[in-house]
């Protein structure tokens, strides 16, 4: 004799002692299809409202202009962006948005970027042997963030296919050293 449960948890079987797959009372088939679509139905909404997302980060990008003087020195020539609120820190309290607002971030040349309190923690980790930093989930895919990093660092011909997170951050540390 076979037995089944049903969906109330009670012993379940036809008259010949056969559980019939698929009916009501054998399976938890429709429930399981129908959570699953559910699922299915909120990921797409999610992607469409993460597209929206990134098409407003594209425009805000565009608000980040130079004019080509340091905001701490004034010293006029080549700047770079620095957040005020690191985008390390955006992420850790999840506001990745503060990442892209042109209101955190600020126009400042090298030497004052230097000088700032992100970078000077950044060398003292260096310096006290903090390199070998830790990469979350190291075998899943690349990041796009470490795709865009490593395109913006020029080692776009060295992507493999299938680069794992770990490697795409071995990487990007390999291009830095090189840069310096
Ligand atoms: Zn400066």
């Amino acid at each position: 004799m076979v037995h089944w449960f049903n969906q109330k948890g009670h012993l379940s079987e036809n008259t010949n002692g056969v559980v019939l797959m698929g009916k009501k009372e054998g399976t938890y088939l429709k429930t399981l299809r129908n959570i699953h679509e559910r699922i299915q139905k909120k990921k797409g909404e999610v992607g469409e409202i993460e597209q929206e997302f990134l098409a407003e980060v594209k425009k805000e990008r565009e608000m980040w202009i130079k004019v080509g003087r340091c905001t701490v020195c004034l010293t006029e020539g080549e700047t770079e962006w620095h957040h005020i609120i690191s985008q390390h820190r955006c992420r850790e309290i999840s506001k990745e948005y503060l990442i892209h607002s042109r209101t955190n971030v600020i126009e400042i040349c090298r030497s004052c970027h230097d000088e700032t309190t992100a970078s000077l923690r950044r060398k003292h980790i260096e310096k006290n042997g903090g390199g070998a930093k830790t990469v979350k989930n190291p075998n899943g895919a690349m990041t796009i963030r470490q795709e865009e990093y490593i395109k913006k660092l020029g080692g776009e011909n060295r992507i493999t296919t299938n680069m794992t997170r770990g490697e795409a951050s071995k990487l990007i540390d390999t291009l830095k050293e090189e840069g310096k």
